[in-house]
């Protein structure tokens, strides 16, 4: 069975990058029929957040992806919060002590900085010298008496390591130019990072890691914990970094691109994780608009390529739009008014902008565009070309309108074509000149849902009110 987790800190929102890690790791468990397990890595007190858990499982379930295990939904291997298992990592650290698989090191902070400082200035890699290991118990009764407290540091034996990366291939690793001993329990008795996500993934079964990059020079040391511990280490794949439009890595612009302000900005979460799976995968052929029911299908980790992904906005626009387009009228006006409800206040009767919503179904690229077209309803709005409706033509197609309007059946689904059959003999206009102040008067813009649409739903205050107020311009 293939058990897969998603282990964010709760230390800020989700962003685009946690967020694909997430989603691939999901996608693979789905197509598989594996199990997908969300882990909250909080051992960081200080940086840890309350707000910051919730608002990524919010965060997460909005994306539309749901836990087979996690908080919430308690499994066989919970708990699933780091801070609730601080008893086992204990018990992991004083096994390998007993075994001399790890010792504690009385190097204070101050000595391991100023070991890498010198490293530095040597242009050695700055690594740990292993020190530690080798003090006396004399040095070590000394430094006790001084009140200093130990870390725990894991002892690398066997420096030459290499695996197999389900994305990059065969990686080599030599330890001894990377990292000494490294620290799994810190001098305040917290276990580090490498000890908890290793005991984790041993304890609830995780075959497949799936991370970032960043995590790729990680892995060597939780190769090697996992080993001394007795445990087979998982399958590690490690999912190359996204750049923003510039190039520039995305960490520069983390708050832009958190899931929050996608969010906010009226992204329809299945078209999001479509263009968030794009980031890196690819399906093999020329299609890019998946469903979230086809992602599951489609995803497989073989089509992850090695090379950087670039997040274009744009593109993800597009993407957005498509599949909004192929929502269902009736989909599309519950999706949109829930959006607008939460995020805009919209001085409009709430009826009228039902009855409007489905219009822009093929205009829009994102929910949050709705508020400048629905300025249509406004009864305030400005003109963008307000010299063409001062034209002479112009008004004289002005003022037939408001005389054919009466006999017109304006709340019809086919009043819109009676109306422009009566104006046609009463106007020199025709084409464009005919239609552009017709399309003025009525929205203020030059471009936008067909008009045919919006007649009756303005109906015929509302119209005889636009044209009287286009007229009236001098
Ligand atoms: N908590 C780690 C992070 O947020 C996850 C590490 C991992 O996936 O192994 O980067």
């Amino acid at each position: 069975m293939i058990r897969v987790r998603f282990a964010p800190s709760p230390t800020g929102f989700l962003h685009l990058g946690n967020v694909r890690t997430a989603l691939f790791n999901y996608l693979f468990a789905k197509r598989q029929g594996g199990k997908f397990i969300l882990r909250i890595e909080d051992t960081d007190r200080e940086r840890s957040r309350e707000e910051y858990r919730q608002a990524l499982s919010e965060d997460l379930l909005w994306t539309g992806i749901r836990w087979d295990e996690g908080p919430g939904v308690e499994g066989e291997y919970g708990p699933y919060l780091q801070s609730e298992r601080l008893e086992i990592y204990q018990s992991y650290v004083n096994r390998l002590l007993d075994q001399g698989k790890a010792y504690a090191c009385y190097v204070t902070e101050a000595e391991t900085e100023e070991m890498k400082h010198l490293a530095r200035l040597e242009k050695r890699p700055p690594r740990f010298d292993n020190r530690g290991r080798f003090f006396t118990a004399q040095e070590i009764a000394e430094r006790k008496a001084r009140g200093i407290k130990p870390t725990v540091r894991f002892k690398i034996e066997n420096p030459m390591l290499r695996m197999h990366d389900l994305i990059r291939g065969e990686v080599k690793f030599n330890l001894d130019d990377m990292m000494g001993d490294f620290v799994i329990q810190r001098a305040d008795g917290s276990p580090t990072f490498h000890l908890a996500v290793c005991v984790d993934d041993a304890l609830m079964k995780i075959t497949h890691v799936i991370r970032g990059e960043d995590h790729l020079s990680n892995t060597p040391k939780h190769i090697l914990l996992l080993e001394a511990m007795g445990f087979k280490p998982p399958q590690y794949g490690h999912l190359s970094l996204i750049h923003g439009p510039g190039g520039e890595p995305l960490s520069k612009r983390l708050e832009a691109v958190s899931l929050r302000e996608f969010r906010k900005r009226g992204y329809f979460p299945p078209a999001l994780a479509n263009a968030i799976a794009l980031l890196g995968w690819s399906p093999g052929d020329n299609r890019e608009i998946f469903t979230w029911q086809e992602l599951q299908q489609v995803f497989d980790l073989a089509r992850i390529g090695k090379s950087a992904s670039i997040f274009d906005p744009h593109k993800l626009d597009w993407v957005n739009g498509q599949h909004l387009r192929s929502l269902s009228d009736q989909d599309f006006v519950r999706l949109s008014a829930a959006y607008l409800k939460e995020y805009k206040k919209l001085p409009f009767d709430e009826k009228q902008v039902l009855k409007l919503l489905p219009v822009f179904k093929d205009n829009i690229e994102r929910f949050e565009q709705l508020t400048e077209r629905l300025e249509i309803l406004s009864e305030e709005f400005s003109y963008e070309d307000e010299a063409l409706l001062k034209t002479p033509q112009a008004k004289e197609v002005l003022q037939a309108a408001l005389e054919v309007l009466p006999s017109i059946p304006t709340a019809a689904e086919s009043g819109y074509e009676a109306f422009v059959n009566a104006l046609k003999p009463k106007v020199k206009a025709t084409g464009k000149n005919l239609f552009m102040p017709i399309r003025l008067a009525l929205t203020g813009k030059e471009h936008g849902p067909e008009l045919k649409r919006i007649f009756p739903i303005l109906a015929f205050e509302n119209l005889k009110k636009r044209f009287e107020r286009a007229l009236s311009l001098n």
